[in-house]
């Protein structure tokens, strides 16, 4: 029968306990959310929302188009000059996702008979990119310079490092000023996703590579979503302008793919200036993960150290974080749940993440019942 083997792959998966559902969130939800991306909690800011509702009243509901037919509208080109300058970057380019911008980054600066180095904690949507690229990719330690420069080393021709600036499963940072390094001894480009890096790290939530003092640099390219510190939608690649234009001219995910909505495209550009005027809100997200980080560890339970927002705490099995992560849920919190197979170590945890506006009181209430639920 067609698609029988499906049934095969559920059946597997109900054995193992791994079933994933999908489930509506509520508007006005009692629960304490700590399984968002919304950082800085922005994304119901009254001007965000308004930002949008402009956006979708002079644009339209849609972008009608890929961006080089009718999908670029002044918004598109004003929130792509902003995002550049904000992270100090030359020049920038939004796509309609975090995900649609790392594929291009990848695959248009990875040509035929090129090298990319890839972290081996890398994001899907780097790991995608790779897949994708007509490259040869050669995954390396995680977070390990050395491992980037021996790999380059083997190699002639067109090379790419790729790596996350802030690893979404244990939050922990890359050692960019290395791989940096590592790059510039080969001659290698550096090409680092600070979707948790933005809004959170660096001056003001300048991001991860404006923290390390690459922003700017001619041989670094970021890339960022606009849904998590920002609040709304989309994604963007920050970097030189030539790289901008060769990807308007070389990225698939760009040429094929419908513009931006406006209505993310105008939420994202009100949450950047507000950025811009609340810089303590990317300092205030970085307290409460060190607060949750803290309180977590002295209530006995494994915590990685957060070098972001993200908080990522020890789960001795899958069936127990997706327990724990229930009755979490029962106890009035939302904690993400990682398990296998989104991670490749094996490791399940829970993922909480930090945000600018939890209160005092609220991250007391979320250790409380974290430790409470404990497998
Ligand atoms: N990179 C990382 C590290 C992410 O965590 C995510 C989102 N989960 C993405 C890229 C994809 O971004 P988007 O959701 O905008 O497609």
């Amino acid at each position: 029968m067609a698609f029988g083997w499906i049934d095969e792959q559920a059946a597997a998966r109900r054995r193992a306990g791994l079933v994933r559902t999908l489930r509506p969130r509520p508007a006005d939800s009692p629960l304490l959310d700590l399984a968002s991306n919304d950082y800085l909690g922005l994304a119901r800011h009254p001007e965000v929302v308004a930002g949008a509702e402009a956006a979708a009243r002079t644009w339209g509901g849609g972008a009608t188009g890929s961006r080089l037919v009718t999908g670029t509208t002044e918004l598109h080109g004003e929130l792509e000059r902003e995002l550049a300058d904000f992270c100090g970057f030359e020049a920038a380019l939004v796509f309609s996702s975090g995900y649609a911008a790392n594929l291009a980054a990848v695959t248009a600066l990875a040509p035929h008979g090129s090298l990319i180095v890839s972290d081996a904690g890398n994001h899907a949507s780097l790991i995608d990119g790779c897949r994708l690229a007509r490259g040869t990719t050669q995954v390396v330690a995680h977070a390990d310079p050395d491992a980037v420069g021996k790999a380059l080393g083997t190699h002639e021709g067109p090379a790419v490092a790729v790596s996350d600036t802030v690893f979404s499963v244990d939050g922990d940072a890359a050692p960019l000023a290395g791989l940096a390094e590592a790059c510039r001894e080969h001659g290698a480009g550096l090409v680092v996703d600070d979707a948790h890096g933005l809004g959170v790290l660096g001056a003001g939530g300048r991001g991860a590579p404006h923290a390390a003092g690459l922003a700017g640099a001619d041989d670094v390219v970021v890339t960022v979503t606009l849904s998590k510190s920002l609040g709304s939608q989309g994604g963007a690649v920050l970097g030189p302008a030539r790289v901008v234009e060769h990807l308007v001219n070389a990225a698939r995910t760009f040429i094929f793919d419908t513009g931006l909505a406006p209505a993310a495209a105008g939420a994202a550009l009100a949450a950047l200036r507000l950025l811009g005027n609340e810089p303590e809100r990317a300092t205030r997200a970085r307290e409460v993960a060190t607060a949750l980080h803290a309180r977590l560890t002295a209530a006995g339970l494994e915590a990685v150290r957060p070098d972001a927002a993200v908080v990522s705490v020890r789960a001795p099995s899958p069936e127990e974080a997706v327990q724990w992560a229930a009755d979490c849920r029962a106890a009035g919190l939302l904690v993400g749940c990682f398990r296998p197979p989104s991670v490749p170590d094996g490791i399940s945890r829970l993922r909480l993440t930090a945000r600018a506006d939890l209160s005092e009181e609220q991250i007391e209430r979320a250790v409380r019942v974290i430790g409470g639920t404990r497998p």
